[in-house]
């Protein structure tokens, strides 16, 4: 007779599924506990002797009923059509998870599961991993990250951009003791570690302080990051010059990690930067990933062909070069962006200083219409804020609404002169309406650009965030896969899973396959879909039904469970030192 306990019993975890599991009949070890810590009602030896006995027999009834408590799968999701994550066509299977893993797919006995799942008629691929984050802010705070799990992803990538947590086995030992719903693995910023040892000052580093961040980076490497990220149009960061990120992406190199760049810059001058990441690529031997790949303005408008030509002919030499994207043609960034860099030299007291100064004043006004001019613009429209801390009232409206709600005359240079007020008082989150649709999809189509959000974890409700932060994969399967057909399902699912998997070195991701990390999604094809607006971004995307972090369902027909299963992904570096 097989006596089978249920995972509910034993475990207590997803009681509201379909069982086909009698109710517990047994006990399970959590009973053998009760029974072993009775109030004492002998006399201590006789105690002690009553104890022993109990020990006894309950090991020797342990071990004789453990293996008829153990299903052979834990969860087993039945009649799918699978999409394995390299590429290959969707198949019938079911797939059996045990353990956090993948351990058997094909036509499987559901006599031998815990749980069963029905997903007929519903797509089964691996979780999705966005390489492109910048969770840092609200990873400890909102650990549960709705608006990533809900839009099917399992595993991110933060620490973009230049910007990371410094101090990495603090980060992470924060990490694993709370606890978040989706992995994570992080890169090491840039401006973090120049920051660190230079704080803002523009001027590039004496020996001893390229030697300091060096080791700052190998550090971080060894302690697990998956490689150095920049940031080169953002303070300190856009204050250095190549040599210096060559001798920062070796000391990545060393590691086996990435490098990862946002740009120094996507508009006109975007051919000369693509060139310097490439650069760095050929010169430090590292693994090159372009960041939230576009071309930004009017005139740069079709650029898109020849940037893509110079990724695949670095390639061609065998520099590993791959990119990302977000598929919305607004960006989002902060409005110190818009002024120039030179005004953020030496930090916050020195650009107050200048801000204050009427003469540096004009000239910054006057840089700022030069550079609106260069791209084709007569005003900021484009510039929407997402979040202005000093005036939440504002949030939502364009910076030439502000400036008319501010009593200005609806010109350039009075416009600069409303947001020289706004960086005055703790400055705004941004959006800003610059890509256009055609350069978009022929990105899109690029065999080796994966999808990632470039988002934070969202308080649900909070602020006005770009809707990337909520709808970036279903807005790819849906608008794109779905209704435009700009590349096939299974193609945009291999740019979301296994892609990112072996870019980042996630080697037990992003495949259905056995012996794999059970990180799951199970999604509606017909239904999948972005609902994140600019006007009403807080809005989670429609069509996944299941969503499996290491084996654990963090979402169950539709709704978040609270379930926080997911793990820190320590990089190569940290792996070879264990
Ligand atoms: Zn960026």
């Amino acid at each position: 007779m097989t006596i089978r306990l249920s995972r509910q019993f034993s475990f207590g975890k997803h009681q509201r599924l379909e069982r086909r599991l009698p109710p517990p009949v047994f006990f399970s070890p959590q009973n053998i506990n009760l029974i072993l810590t009775p109030a004492p009602l002998f006399s201590t030896d006789k105690c002690i002797l009553m104890r022993v006995s109990i020990i006894f027999l309950s090991v020797v009834l342990l071990t004789v009923t453990t293996p008829s408590f153990s299903q052979e799968y834990d969860i087993l999701l039945t009649d799918g059509k699978i999409i394995d994550g390299s590429g290959n066509s969707w198949f019938y299977g079911d797939v059996g998870i045990k353990d956090g893993k993948i351990v058997a797919i094909g036509k499987l006995s559901a006599d031998k599961a815990t749980t069963i799942l029905n997903i007929k008629g519903l797509i089964i691929a691996p979780g999705f991993i966005d390489v492109h984050t910048h969770i840092e802010g609200n990873s400890l705070t909102v650990p549960t990250a709705g608006n990533f799990i809900h839009d099917g992803v399992t595993s991110v990538v933060t620490g973009n951009c230049g910007s990371s947590n410094g101090d990495l086995v603090r980060y992470f030992e924060q990490l694993d003791s709370v606890k978040t719903s989706i992995n994570v693995a992080t890169l090491i910023g840039h401006n973090t570690v120049r920051r660190i040892v230079m704080g803002d000052s523009q001027r590039d580093p004496s020996a001893e302080e390229q030697n300091s961040m060096e080791e700052l980076v190998a550090k971080a490497m060894r302690e697990g990051a998956v490689g150095f990220s920049t940031g080169l149009i953002y303070v300190p960061g856009t204050f250095s010059k190549t040599p210096e990120v060559i001798g920062l992406a070796k000391a990545a190199a060393r590691y086996n990690g990435v490098y990862a760049s946002h740009i120094r810059d996507e508009g006109d001058d975007v051919t000369s930067a693509i060139e310097e990441a490439i650069n760095i690529g050929r010169q430090a031997k590292i693994p090159v990933e372009i960041s939230h790949f576009k071309v930004t303005y009017k005139p740069n408008w079709g650029r898109s062909v020849n940037t893509l030509a110079q990724v695949e002919k670095a390639r061609h030499e065998g520099i590993d070069v791959t990119v990302d994207q977000y598929p919305y043609v607004a960006s989002s960034t902060t409005l110190n962006t818009v002024l120039p860099t030179w005004v953020f030299s030496g930090g916050n007291d020195s650009l107050m200083f200048r801000l204050k100064n009427p003469s540096i004043r004009k000239k910054i006004t006057n840089e700022m219409v030069e550079r609106l001019k260069e791209k084709k613009l007569k005003n900021f429209s484009y510039a929407v804020v997402a979040r202005y801390g000093a005036d939440t009232t504002l949030n939502g409206k364009n910076i030439s609404d502000i400036n008319t709600i501010k009593g200005r005359k609806p010109k350039a240079p009075e416009e600069a002169e409303t947001i020289l007020e706004m960086v005055e008082n703790g400055s705004a989150q941004m959006v800003f309406f610059s890509m256009n649709e055609a350069d978009l999809k022929n990105i899109m189509q690029y065999p080796y650009n994966m999808f990632a959000s470039d988002a934070g974890i969202v308080r649900f409700g909070s602020g006005v965030p770009h809707p990337r932060a909520y709808g970036t994969n279903a807005r790819v399967l849906g608008h794109y896969v779905r209704e435009l057909k700009v590349i096939t399902l299974e193609e945009a699912i291999r740019r979301m899973t296994s892609l990112p998997a072996q870019k980042f070195q996630l080697r037990d991701r992003g495949l259905i396959r056995e012996s794999m990390a059970a990180d799951i999604v199970v999604f509606d094809e017909n239904l999948v879909g972005d609902l994140s607006t600019f006007d009403k971004p807080h809005v989670f995307s429609a069509g996944f039904r299941y969503v499996l972090v290491n084996g654990e369902l963090v979402i169950e027909n539709g709704n978040h469970t609270g379930t926080r299963s997911g793990a820190v992904l320590r990089g190569p570096g940290y792996r070879a030192t264990k």
